[in-house]
């Protein structure tokens, strides 16, 4: 909108009166953050093969300023999670998620990142990437096409235009940033966070035993 819409009454002379524009920091910011989201290098699965047509100059993501995709998480911006997650993987995403620096955005694409998909009950499918990172925008199908995946691109960049720099994480003077502890590589994968948790779990659970073995003798 220009200051001659937006501001009737400020003097402005007339032959750059088109030429101002009035707008906000946090709109500046926003604006620039949303159109050079640079994604990670990182496919998973057949969901993947989608993301790489996404990238193709058919669908010429550069309109959003996303073209650069990056083979390093240090320069990128969006993790997009493509495919089925196993557990054996799972430490290894949280690592590049963490090598990630802030700002930083997780698209989960794909009905296996979002909750297992068709191997969901598989002995080492995890069931939602969300379990362990904290996840943006969701791509729901199997696999989602890439118009979908652009429509979670830009439902991204529309999320991204609600943010504040006033409470956003990284400038928080308080809050340098999440560190998210990575699982333990196992049969049964632990999550870091649920380890008070497991601990009393297995606890209750030896006492359980132990009174009901009292109880029998
Ligand atoms: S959601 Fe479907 S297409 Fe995507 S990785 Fe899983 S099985 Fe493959």
């Amino acid at each position: 909108m220009t200051a001659k819409e937006l501001a009737p009454d400020i003097a402005i002379p007339e032959e750059v009166a088109d030429n101002v524009f009035i707008t906000s920091l946090n709109t500046i910011y926003n604006w620039s953050r949303r159109n050079s989201i640079w994604p990670m290098v990182f496919g998973l699965a057949c969901c993947a093969i989608e993301m790489i047509c996404a990238a193709s100059s058919r669908y010429d993501l550069s309109r959003f300023g996303m073209e650069v995709f990056r083979a390093t998480p240090r320069q990128s911006d969006l993790m997009i999670v493509s495919g089925t997650v196993t557990k054996k993987m799972v430490p290894t995403i949280v690592r590049l998620y963490n090598q990630m620096p802030e700002p930083r955005y997780v698209l989960s694409m794909g009905a296996c990142a979002n909750g297992g998909g068709p191997f969901k009950e598989g002995y080492n499918v995890v069931d939602g990437i969300d379990k362990f990172i904290p996840v943006d925008v969701y791509v729901p199908g199997c696999p989602p096409t890439p118009q979908a995946l652009i429509h979670g691109l830009i439902s991204l960049q529309e999320k991204i235009d609600q943010q504040s720099i006033t409470n956003v994480p990284w400038y928080s003077k308080d809050d340098p940033g999440e560190f998210l502890p990575i699982p333990v590589l196992g049969p049964d994968l632990i999550d870091m966070r649920q380890l008070d948790i497991i601990r009393a779990e297995a606890k209750a659970a030896e006492k359980e035993d132990a009174a009901l073995a009292e109880s029998a003798e």
